[in-house]
Parts: structure tokens; sequence; C-alpha cells
């Protein structure tokens, strides 16, 4: 893959235990859990699948004092399994009280993740920001203000209806403005009790990713906080996979966004781990970052001779996982192998030529040999058990190219 390069967007670097956000520090995958908190085991459980799969951060839900006295006992078991991913606990409605109340959970958490749509109405919400606030300031922890448009401020947005109607705003300006002016006035906020602006970070989800790109360009306009990117309630299945994917790489296109989440619904039974595994390809597609080799495969075509092309393309796809898992550690810079599995003469030779190994299958009408391309030479022709060849061939310009024991000529 070339590399691209896009210019960030510079914002505050903030330091959440083992990992730092923002400024040009790579961009950060995050995730959440959805067990019930106070079930430990489980929690720490499916932290630990997060964490392998590749969220450098995870958000707990902390909605009452059992979830609260559970967070450090999560912390304790997750260190002794030799994880210290980054814990963010997700406070709506009683934050105060929880991290008042229980101090321990205030201590183990690396991050408060809280919402200033349901801190409080009235006068308490004002109080109870500033506790939460004055709690983070004390335990030395950075806050996520996250707003989000299925809670926001009410009094903020009758507020700003009231400016609409006088200014001639339509809906989508409305809630632009709100949004934007709830998560900024928060910050201003929590600065002005004390919050160091480094230790602050801003999200702003909507469902909608026109409008989404809206709130986190103004945001980008007018602040120079930390940003996490996510379209909430994305959706499940193919649609939460597509808008989330479109909508974190509209943004992050343009240099915007320090950590990224997708907000995807997990039907039953299916792995929370998926949402990580999005963000992931999301970064490798933009050329953000690199966790796994790319292997390109052209879609077939009425040119396509048989199904032996989707089995070498799901064959290749499935070796180069396993071998990953058992060999990770002895290839470093293994995910920058690019491979090109690829139906027929039309593109083949040409994919397989920029690829680093490339193979070219027979289309209809082509002689029945596959054509592999190694560095952007032809090198072989396979005829027979071509998967089988191919494979040794793959693991041996891996072994050449990628083993810590490599003879370096
Ligand atoms: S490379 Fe050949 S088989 Fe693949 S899509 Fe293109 S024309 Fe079709």
């Amino acid at each position: 893959m070339e590399s691209r390069v896009i210019l960030r967007h510079k914002t505050h670097s903030v330091n959440i235990n083992t990992t730092t956000v923002g400024s040009q520090h790579p961009i950060v995958i995050q995730s959440m859990t959805d067990t019930n908190t106070a079930d430990i085991d489980a929690t720490a459980n499916q932290i630990i699948s997060l964490a392998d799969a590749g969220s450098e951060i995870v958000r707990i839900t902390v909605d009452n004092i059992e979830a609260a006295q559970a967070i450090p006992q999560i912390k304790n078991l997750l260190l002794k399994r030799g994880y210290n991913t980054p814990l963010v606990g997700c406070f709506h409605y009683n934050g105060h009280t929880l991290l008042t109340e229980v101090s321990e959970c205030a201590e183990a958490l690396d991050k408060y993740r809280i919402n200033p749509g349901n801190v409080g109405v009235g006068n308490k919400k004002d109080k109870n920001f500033e506790s939460i606030i004055k709690i983070a300031i004390k335990n030395n922890k950075p806050v996520r203000i996250g707003v989000n448009w299925g809670s926001l401020d009410q009094e903020l947005l009758a507020k700003m209806m009231d400016d609409a109607v006088r200014l001639g705003f339509d809906n989508d300006e409305v809630i632009v403005n709100a949004m934007v002016e709830s998560a900024l006035s928060s910050a201003t906020r929590a600065i002005d009790i004390g919050l160091a602006t480094d230790k602050i970070i801003i999200s702003a989800k909507v469902s909608q990713i026109p409008l989404l790109k809206r709130i986190y360009m103004e945001l980008t306009r007018r602040s120079n906080y930390a940003l996490h990117l996510g379209l909430t309630e994305a959706g499940m299945g193919i649609q939460g996979i597509v808008s989330s994917a479109a909508a974190l790489s509209s943004l992050l296109q343009i240099g915007i966004g320090d950590t990224i989440r997708a907000s995807i619904t997990p039907a039953p039974g299916e792995a929370r781990t998926n949402e990580v595994s999005v963000c992931k390809e999301v970064l490798q597609s933009l050329g953000l970052r690199r966790f796994t080799p790319s292997i390109i495969s052209c879609p077939g075509c009425g040119r396509t001779k048989s199904d032996a092309f989707k089995t070498l393309t799901l064959e290749t796809n499935k070796l180069i996982q396993n071998f990953l898992l058992e060999n990770k550690d002895k290839y470093p810079d293994i995910e920058s192998l690019k491979i090109a599995v690829m139906g027929c003469i039309v593109n083949g030779p040409g994919e397989s030529k920029h690829a680093d190994i490339g193979i070219s299958l027979p289309g209809k009408g082509e002689d029945d040999i596959a054509v592999v391309f190694i560095d952007g030479e032809k090198i072989h022709t396979l005829k027979g058990n071509i998967f089988e060849s191919f494979k040794e061939i793959l693991l041996n310009y891996v072994e050449r190219r990628f083993s810590t024991h490599r003879i370096i000529s």
C-alpha cells in the first residue's frame, strides 16, 4: 500500500494511562463493553477480548454503586492477567454521586466520560458537573465531554431553538450549533474549574453522517481539543459497518479525529470485537495505520473461470490470519506486506506487479496456468494444485523478507 499523508488537525495530546491521544499521535481505537459491569469476571474477560482484538482504550458502563465498586476489582484482575488497557468509566445522571461515594472507582479509572446533557437539571447541572471535574483534577484524570444528539442538554436546545427562529436557521443548523455549543461551553466550564486543556477530549455524536461532518468541522474550526469520533447508533450488520466506515473516513480523510469507535449493534451471539475490526480496517484502508497484511482481490466477473479464484482468496486470507496468530512476534513489520489475488489477465498482472507478491489466475479462454509476481517480477508459473504451490511461495517470501532470523545480504 502506498503511504498517504493526511495532514492532521493539531490538537492537544492527552495521556490516558499507557495511551496518548491527540496531536500527531497515531489514531487510537476504542470500544465499549456490554456486560453487566458488576459481573467482574465477565467484564474483565470482555475487556481482554477487546484488547486482544486491538482496542487500545475500553469504556465501561458505570451506572450504579455495584458497578462502581466492581471497577477497582476489574482493574486488578486485568493487571494480574497482564492487561493495563486504559479504562474509561461511562457516567450518565449519577456520575457525581458514584465518583464521590466510591473513591476507589475514581482512582482506578483512567478517564471519565461525562455527558453534559444528563449530569443534572437546573442548578444541579452546574454543581454536579463541577464535582465530577474536581474529582478528575484531584485524581489527575482526563475527561471526555461526550455530547450526544439523543441526550442533548434540553435547556440549551430550547434556548437555541428560540435563537434559531429569530435568526431564521434551519433544523440542521440548530443541531450543529447546539451540539458544538454544548461541547465547547462544557469544556470552557471545565477549564474555569481548573481542568487543564490537555485533560479534555471532546466528542459530539449524531447518527447522520452529513451532520456529524459539519459538527466536527465546526469543533475543529473553533478549538484544539483532542477529538473522539464516532457515528452514534450506527445500526446492525452491513448497515452499521458501512455507515461507521463512511462517517469515520469522511472526517479522518480531512485530518479530523484522534480516537475512533464504531458503534455497531451486534447481532445476538455476534462477537463484540467486530467493532474493533471495523476501526482497524478503516484506519488501514485510509493508510493511517497498519495492523495486518493487505490482501487485494478483484470482485470477479464474467471473465472469471471458476470458483477457484474465490477459494484461493479465502484460503490466502485464512493462511495469513492463522500465520499471524502464531508467528506475529517473529515477523516484525509483516503488516506492511501487500498480496494480490486476481481473477484474470485484464487486471491480474498489473495489480500483482504492484503488490509485494501477487498471483493472477487464468480467466475464461486463458491457458490453465497461474502467474506469480514477486516484487514486480514474473517469477513462477503454476499449474495443478495452485493453492499449495502459492502457499509455499508466499511463506518463503515472508520468511525471507520479514523473519527476525533472515540473512541480510
Ligand atoms: S481482474 Fe479479471 S476477473 Fe477480476 S474483475 Fe477484473 S476482469 Fe474480472
